[in-house]
């Protein structure tokens, strides 16, 4: 069984990399945004909630989130495991996430520095909202294939990343501590496939 907590600041990886251990383990990979988009277009009780609370421009509490996610995690799929992406990333969410034990929580350890250069570089299209790099040869006001053109969002930019990056790491820090010796650090640092054989021989 793997109940996975994949844990990762920003520019770290842990999409790619949950990924690539849904494949690998025959487990379903999901993070909280994914849910509440998947539950908002199921059209149940608790989705419509969901759309009212982010229509008045307010934030799902905790709790709600964490009735979802119990729902999820019930799923037939989920009878393997399941590889959780970016959550719990404060006390307060792990408090609310008491109805299940993860088996392995695996943190990506990226430095600040490597994260600003892979999210520095970050453009998305004003047209579709696909997100492209810098370094694959993109750069602001190219058009991409829908016809729309390539910016930098407020939030991609070095300040606005580097103020995210702190925030997780005073959020996520002592979550890391609360699950103690279920946690194994791996360097992020390095080839999708180099980190993805690092977070297998964690998991081992
Ligand atoms: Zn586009």
């Amino acid at each position: 069984m793997y109940k996975i907590l994949l844990m990762g600041s920003q520019g770290s990886g842990k999409g790619t990399q949950a990924e690539k251990l849904s494949a690998q383990l025959g487990i379903p990979a999901f993070g909280m945004g994914q849910l509440l988009r998947d539950e908002i277009a199921s059209g149940s009780d608790l989705g419509a909630k969901f759309e009212g609370i982010l229509k008045r421009g307010n934030l799902v509490s905790d709790e709600d989130a964490a009735q979802m996610l119990k729902r999820r995690l019930v799923k037939p799929d989920t009878h393997k495991g399941y590889v959780l992406d970016g959550y719990p990333r404060n006390l307060s969410q792990y408090a609310a996430f008491d109805f299940d034990t993860p088996t392995h929580v695996i943190v990506i350890d990226v430095p600040r520095e490597e994260s600003l250069k892979r999210l520095g570089g970050r453009l998305t299209c004003r047209g579709c909202g696909k997100v492209g790099a810098m370094a694959d040869g993109l750069k602001p006001d190219d058009p991409c294939v829908c016809g729309g053109k390539w910016f930098q969002r407020d939030d991609d930019t070095p300040e606005a990343i580097s103020r995210r990056l702190e925030i997780y790491e005073k959020d996520t820090t002592p979550v890391i501590v609360k699950y103690g010796s279920r946690v194994k650090h791996v360097d992020g640092v390095g080839s999708v496939d180099e980190v993805f054989e690092k977070i297998l021989h964690a998991l081992r």
